[in-house]
């Protein structure tokens, strides 16, 4: 029997795309253009490809231009690198994205290293993570952000409360807990190597996870009460290959126990396109500062 609440990332997502679109239209005539997004993704990865098709559809669907730059999976870090400087000029371009994993063969770290800051829609630039910890205002990792926006509307107090996030990942689980930080949270990372992960978890009066393993997080490891919220995304195929999205969390028990959970899909994988448009967006109003 299901009790908790649902934050629902695929609601907010419309509403925050709606908003988008609202202000994109107010401002394209000063600006003369619409914003620009170019996602670069290298090789043929299925999943890859499905979420670079989600978010160009997000973009379409908001009035962003997207700039797809899809190269096969020999392509040289040099390419790469080149085709990155030539989008740092190119002033139609608002946002730049790398849809991670790349092909063992390429540094990705280098990669971002050379996206102008400004553009760096991913937040993963180590200026806006440098920014980040500093509590500077700048461009925000799109999975942590989507996962502080939809705490947010939802009016979840953070301050003084107890947050555990699982998992330390430099896209998902550190940011994360560096903006729990930034809203006086008292917040614990836990990792692979952390032990008896159970009795850390039921200190969390939010818990996230963001791992990557399959209903790791069940209902013995929730606290009465919390917020508990899914960042991972496993795809399983069942006998019959359909294929199917489930979370870190197992759902169904600790719906019974938590007061707020969040659904996969429809949780943070939405925020997170939402996010990615907002920081497109607000990279492109900044034009609009620098013309008045
Ligand atoms: P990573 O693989 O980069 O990081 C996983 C983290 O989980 C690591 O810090 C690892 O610890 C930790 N971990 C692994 N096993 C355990 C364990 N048994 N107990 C505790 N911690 C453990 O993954 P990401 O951060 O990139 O992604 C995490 C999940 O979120 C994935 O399912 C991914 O698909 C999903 N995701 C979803 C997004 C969305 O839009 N909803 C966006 C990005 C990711 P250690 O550091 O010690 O190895």
């Amino acid at each position: 029997m299901q009790t908790a609440k649902i934050l629902d990332g695929k609601a907010l997502s419309a509403k925050i795309q709606q908003e988008l679109s609202t202000a994109i239209t107010k401002v394209q005539s000063q600006i003369g253009r619409s914003p620009g997004l170019a996602v670069l993704m290298v090789g043929d990865n299925p999943a890859s490809a499905a979420y670079v098709r989600g978010k160009e559809r997000a973009c379409q669907k908001v009035g962003i231009n997207s700039f797809g730059r899809h190269f096969p999976t020999n392509t040289s870090q040099a390419e790469l690198e080149a085709e990155i400087a030539a989008l740092n000029q190119d002033e139609r371009v608002d946002g730049i994205l790398v849809q991670l994993p790349l092909p063992a063969h390429l540094n990705s770290v280098e990669l971002l290293h050379k996206i102008e800051p400004d553009k760096d829609v991913d937040g993963l630039h180590p200026l806006n993570l440098g920014k980040l910890v500093r509590g500077e205002a700048g461009l925000r990792s799109c999975t942590p952000a989507g996962v502080m926006r939809l705490l947010e509307e939802y009016k979840i107090e953070l301050q003084g409360k107890q947050a555990v996030v699982v998992g330390r990942s430099i896209l998902v689980g550190k940011p994360l807990a560096l903006m729990l930080l930034e809203k006086n949270a008292t917040v614990t990372v836990a990792h692979s190597r952390s032990h008896d992960l159970e009795s850390i978890c039921q200190t969390a009066d939010i818990l996230v996870a963001a791992v990557g393993i399959r209903e790791l997080i069940t209902r013995e490891m929730v606290k009465p009460g919390a917020i508990v919220v899914d960042v991972g995304i496993n795809r399983i195929v069942d006998a019959d290959g359909n294929s199917s999205l489930i979370g870190d969390v197992h759902f169904e028990s600790v719906s019974i126990v938590a007061e707020y959970i969040t659904p996969v899909p429809g949780g943070i994988g939405p925020m997170t396109v939402a996010m990615l448009l907002q920081n497109t967006v607000s990279s492109y109003l900044k034009k609009v500062e620098i013309m008045e």
